[in-house]
């Protein structure tokens, strides 16, 4: 488990979630600071954590962020990689799509596929690099002060937050009208998803977390024209 823990009702450190007694009793922790539990979450069942984590509860975000100590951040990271990249190559093949079953599995030799899996990283990349470079420089300057900025707590707040991706791939296997009006949500989610991740980690207002991401959209936007423009100027 993590060394320091956090309440996840006022954001007080806590040295513990809970007590054990040598009897086999198990006691929840009371915050020192609000005077309620530490974390009730630790005793709920993941698929009632999980929906709270989709309607961006803080507390939510701070039991996962702060108190487990789940590494999943880079295969989820990569999971998600596959998910873009499928929905990139899935859309320009739509036009030529075919009944054969066969052809489900024709994308693992496709190098394409696997172009659009590097592209959708430097986007990725871009999009983090653009979100820590502005709560780097907002931590630093005198305008917020919140302490020094853990970089790996950050990054890994981020690629869980990503986890919405994964909606992709059910998106475009049921293909139906509403395709683009489902993408705009699932990305509208997943930045919604990377701003609380942002709050809980720093503690930071609204704003800041609203500028960061938009910078990291930007960021990510500019990556990608740049990696367009150069793949035209290779064909
Ligand atoms: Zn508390």
């Amino acid at each position: 488990m993590a060394s320091c823990f956090r309440c996840i009702e006022c954001n007080e450190k806590a040295t513990e979630l809970h007590r054990d007694y040598s009897n086999g009793i198990l006691k929840i922790t009371l915050c020192g600071s609000c005077q309620k539990p530490v974390d009730k979450y630790i005793e709920y069942d993941p698929v009632i954590i999980l929906i709270d984590a989709v309607l961006c509860k803080t507390q939510a975000f701070r039991h996962i962020l702060f108190n487990t100590s789940w590494d999943i951040h880079w295969k989820l990271c990569v999971f998600c990689l596959l998910c873009e990249a499928y929905l990139r190559w899935s859309l320009r093949h739509s036009s030529e799509s075919s009944d054969d079953p066969a052809d489900i599995i024709r994308y693992t030799k496709e190098w394409e596929f696997y172009g659009m899996v590097t592209l959708a990283a430097l986007e990725l990349l871009a999009f983090c690099g653009g979100v820590l470079f502005v709560l780097r420089a907002a931590v630093m300057s005198s305008s917020y002060g919140g302490g020094d900025v853990d970089l790996n707590l950050l990054l890994r707040a981020l690629l869980l937050s990503c986890y919405g991706k994964v909606l992709l791939v059910p998106a475009v296997i049921w293909e139906h009208d509403f395709l683009p009006l489902c993408l705009g949500f699932i990305k509208v989610f997943v930045l919604t998803s990377n701003m609380q991740a942002v709050r809980v980690i720093l503690n930071c207002s609204k704003s800041l977390a609203l500028c960061s991401v938009c910078v990291g959209l930007l960021s990510e936007t500019l990556a990608a024209r740049t990696c367009q423009t150069v793949a035209a100027a290779f064909h």
